[in-house]
């Protein structure tokens, strides 16, 4: 093989442009509506990926919450004040992180990071260095097709077991992908209260 280049990469990848994504500067008038039930009006996006409840935080921020196959999908309305411009960004309901833009798939809202459409950086935290390793534990398991298997709100726990692995085997690697789980949560916990304070988590 020549040096510098790789051959017998067989793995599919996802294309940004597959996906229909909602951008935080068409949010701009949630910030001074009432607080209620509203609708995107987006005839690309499912019901479910329409309707949301805007909430505030006691911290003063604002909240979309959407029920996404009856999981709540919290996406906070941040204003960048180090900016000039007040530029706003939507925060990812996985990582957390302010984005401009976030993607609509199945069952979700989600980053471009988190829902695996590109390489993950070198510069990510320890928390999402975790997630990538179970997400690749995951998938060493249940294949890259199974539904949830980068969905951080469903616990691998109660996924079955493949036909063909003996139960010690699957066992042993269910509970080590269990307990990487089992770290992931307060991890992100710490992080969200570092940049929200202490009134992120509670519904309100
Ligand atoms: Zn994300």
């Amino acid at each position: 093989m020549p040096k510098g280049q790789h051959y017998g990469r067989t793995q599919t990848r996802a294309y940004t442009s597959e996906y229909h994504r909602i951008f935080a500067n068409t949010f701009k008038n949630l910030l001074t509506v009432p607080f209620g039930n509203y609708s995107l009006n987006a005839d690309f996006l499912s019901n479910e990926h329409q309707k949301f409840k805007l909430t505030n935080l006691e911290c003063g921020v604002r909240l979309m919450t959407f029920t996404i196959n009856d999981k709540p999908h919290k996406i906070a309305l941040i204003i960048d004040k180090r900016s000039a411009s007040n530029k706003l960004y939507i925060t990812c309901p996985y990582c957390h992180k302010q984005r401009q833009s976030l993607y609509a798939i199945k069952y979700a809202y989600g980053c471009r990071q988190c829902i695996g459409l590109h390489y993950a950086s070198q510069s990510e935290r320890p928390n999402e260095r975790l997630m990538r390793r179970i997400r690749k534990l995951r998938k060493e398991l249940w294949g890259y097709d199974w539904p949830d298997v980068n969905n951080m709100f469903e616990q691998v726990v109660y996924w079955p077991k493949p036909k063909w692995m003996r139960w010690k085997t699957f066992e042993h690697k269910r509970g080590k992908i269990t307990e990487l789980e089992n770290k992931y949560w307060p991890m992100v916990d710490t992080q969200m209260k570092a940049m929200f304070g202490h009134n992120f988590m509670p519904d309100c």
